[in-house]
């Protein structure tokens, strides 16, 4: 008998409202494995403030390697003021800085679509955002946060000086520049490529390596160069025009949380960080929903789980290999929103509203159908 591999996928609930959305998650993984024939295996461990709590650090070797041999890892979120006051080694962020940088997660992929259902949230003109479907590819492991020297330091005068180096090399750029020509091939075939080579050194570079890729692999893929402060004020004026933009850290970090608050809801906000393939031609990976551990409304079961189920989608899309199943749950939920229910975050008048289980109960409800 052919012996199937099994998928292996790791859940790390963490923090806050962490476990209460990946418990969600943990369902409809189940229900795939059940009524689909999949053969995920999962496991589930601490990381953030709960590891913290119990082994003093806020990821273990053996939760890190767990990571490190799974197809996809599923994160729900870290930190609370529990932890704020703790050693920066020690801090709960620590845990998804260290998963990023050792799984060389170095394209982050933040989808911004505003669901029509829920139009009225945005802070923009319906017209402006109803039916949009944008992807920001951020680069994420070079860059500004990560370049040297770095540090601050005295100077003669008294004063201190504060440092940081925005480097990148060509590798760093294609690298990531192929993941959005490829994205944007499945898509509507358009790349928008951000910088400021009108001043920057490392941006002329960023330009000229993807004008190069372009030209070598990707001819037939629309490609526009935008300087970023310019996009930023595009993506206000008419976000539609965009289809995948791909940009560095810096800028990635800013325009993709611009983007994602023309949607109208942290709640709502899938993202996935992928990394190289390994030498068996697996893809390093992690999901995880944009919001953070939301203390605020942590263990009142109100939080929505729709970002932490989305990511699980795009998991099936771009690491297990199964569209059709990831086209079937962003249907599910679809159509939970078209039946009117929502969570507290999203609730407005006319509508019937529902705890956190409950909305990932009528997700399942929706694909059983
Ligand atoms: P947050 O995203 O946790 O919360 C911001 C606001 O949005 C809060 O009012 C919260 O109740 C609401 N919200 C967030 N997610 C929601 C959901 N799924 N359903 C309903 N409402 C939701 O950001 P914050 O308050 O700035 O940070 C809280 C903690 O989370 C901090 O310790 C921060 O460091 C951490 N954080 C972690 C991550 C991560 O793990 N990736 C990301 C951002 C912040």
């Amino acid at each position: 008998m052919i012996k199937v591999k099994k998928r292996k996928i790791l859940l790390l609930p963490g923090d806050g409202i962490g476990p209460e959305v990946v418990n969600e998650v943990k369902k409809i993984i189940e229900w795939f494995n059940k009524n689909r024939s999949l053969d995920f295996e999962l496991d589930q461990d601490l990381v953030g403030g709960a590891a913290y709590d119990k082994f003093k650090t806020p990821i273990t070797d053996e939760v890190f390697f767990k990571a490190l041999e799974c197809e996809a890892v599923i994160l729900g979120a870290v930190g609370g003021p529990k932890w704020e006051n703790l050693d920066f080694s020690k801090k709960p962020e620590r845990a998804l800085l260290k998963l990023r940088k050792e799984l060389k997660l170095f394209a982050n992929l933040r989808p911004a679509i505003c669901f029509k259902q829920l139009v009225e949230a945005s802070s923009l003109k319906p017209e402006i955002v109803s039916g949009l479907d944008i992807m920001i590819v951020r680069e994420l492991t070079g860059g500004i946060y990560f370049g040297e020297p770095r540090g601050i330091k005295p100077i003669d005068n008294g004063e201190r000086k504060g440092i940081n180096t925005h480097t990148y090399t060509s590798k760093e750029i294609e690298r990531v520049a192929k993941v959005a020509f490829e994205l944007a091939k499945k898509r509507n075939n358009k790349v928008t490529s951000c910088d400021k080579s009108n001043v920057m050194e490392a941006g002329q570079l960023w330009k000229e390596e993807i004008t190069a890729l372009h030209k070598k692999d990707y001819k037939d893929v629309n490609l526009e160069h935008m300087l970023a402060d310019n996009c930023a004020m595009q993506l206000l004026r008419n976000p539609k025009q965009f289809d995948v933009i791909v940009t560095d850290n810096l800028f990635g970090d800013i325009l993709s949380d611009e983007a994602a608050m023309l949607t109208g809801s942290l709640g709502l906000l899938p993202s996935a960080s992928l990394g190289a393939k390994d030498k068996d031609g697996n893809l390093r990976s992690m999901y995880e929903p944009v919001h953070g551990s939301a203390p605020d409304i942590a263990g009142k079961g109100i939080a929505n789980p729709i970002a932490t189920i989305l990511s699980f989608s795009m998991a099936l899309k771009y690491s297990l290999n199964l569209d059709k199943e990831s086209t079937e749950l962003d249907n599910a939920v679809q159509k939970v929103l078209d039946d009117g229910l929502r969570t507290k975050d999203i609730i407005s008048e006319g509508k019937k509203e529902v705890s956190t289980s409950m909305m990932g109960d009528a997700i399942i409800a929706c694909l059983q159908k």
